[in-house]
């Protein structure tokens, strides 16, 4: 008997290797509920391999922030300058700091067909998906309780009490948003929620229209066997 190589794409990597371009996966959430945390857990999965998008911003950086990683930190003129020019896909101003995401780098990833994260508010969800609504999955992070949100926005000792006591005052504002999203989910127990947003993920990555070209020579090959 010879060991010659099936010629034929192997049926699981064609159905989730084939040619697509990627998905705009955005992350929204009111202050405290957990986005930054499951960002870094999405972000470290090797199975997803997703990239951040790095967005500009006003606000004073963090301690445990990292200028490029986190955030590129800029002044507010710089960010008038790439706001007038068009060199933002969308931006917002929130708890009085300006947010932006700068579009040069998104459209050379999108089309590499990798997977671009988001964590954006949102006013900014809202204009990318006017923007750009067919590659882009929402999801919405909600916290299990508003006393559970405020205990989390002191446990994380980042920002001093004025600045709990805005985002607090700020967070039914963004909860009122949620149904503008494809999918919300309740941040009670971490590792869950990291899960649903894996299988978000997994599934998205699969549905037909995505896929459509690299699927259709897959069934041309399938439908020219003989059975
Ligand atoms: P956000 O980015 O939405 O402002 P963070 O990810 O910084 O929120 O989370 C705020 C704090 O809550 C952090 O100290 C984080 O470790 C904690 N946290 C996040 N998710 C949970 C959870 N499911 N249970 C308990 N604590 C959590
Ligand atoms: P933080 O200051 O806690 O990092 O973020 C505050 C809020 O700004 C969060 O809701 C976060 O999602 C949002 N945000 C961060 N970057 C951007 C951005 O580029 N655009 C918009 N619209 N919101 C952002």
């Amino acid at each position: 008997m010879t060991d010659v190589a099936d010629p034929r794409p192997d049926p699981h990597s064609a159905a989730l290797h084939c040619k697509r371009r990627g998905l705009m996966l955005i992350l929204s959430s009111p202050s405290g509920a957990g986005k930054t945390t499951l960002t870094r857990m999405l972000l470290q999965s090797k199975k997803l391999d997703l990239t951040l998008s790095i967005s500009v911003t006003t606000r004073p950086r963090r301690t445990s922030e990292v200028e490029g990683i986190h955030y590129n930190f800029i002044t507010r003129k710089q960010f008038e300058t790439l706001r007038d020019t068009d060199a933002l896909l969308e931006w917002a101003e929130v708890h009085g700091n300006f947010y932006g995401t700068p579009s040069e780098p998104l459209e050379a990833i999108l089309s590499e067909g990798r997977d671009v994260l988001f964590d954006i508010d949102y006013q900014g969800a809202r204009q990318v998906r006017q923007k750009i609504g067919a590659d882009v999955v929402s999801v919405f992070i909600l916290p299990p309780t508003m006393r559970e949100l405020r205990a989390r926005l002191e446990r994380r000792a980042e920002d001093p009490p004025e600045t709990i006591a805005k985002r607090l005052e700020n967070a039914r504002t963004e909860i009122s948003h949620w149904a503008h999203y494809d999918y919300v989910l309740i941040n009670d127990d971490l590792q869950r929620t990291f899960e649903e947003l894996t299988a978000i993920v997994t599934s998205e990555r699969l549905r037909s229209p995505r896929l459509k070209e690299g699927l259709g020579a897959f069934v041309e090959t399938l439908l020219n066997e003989p059975g």
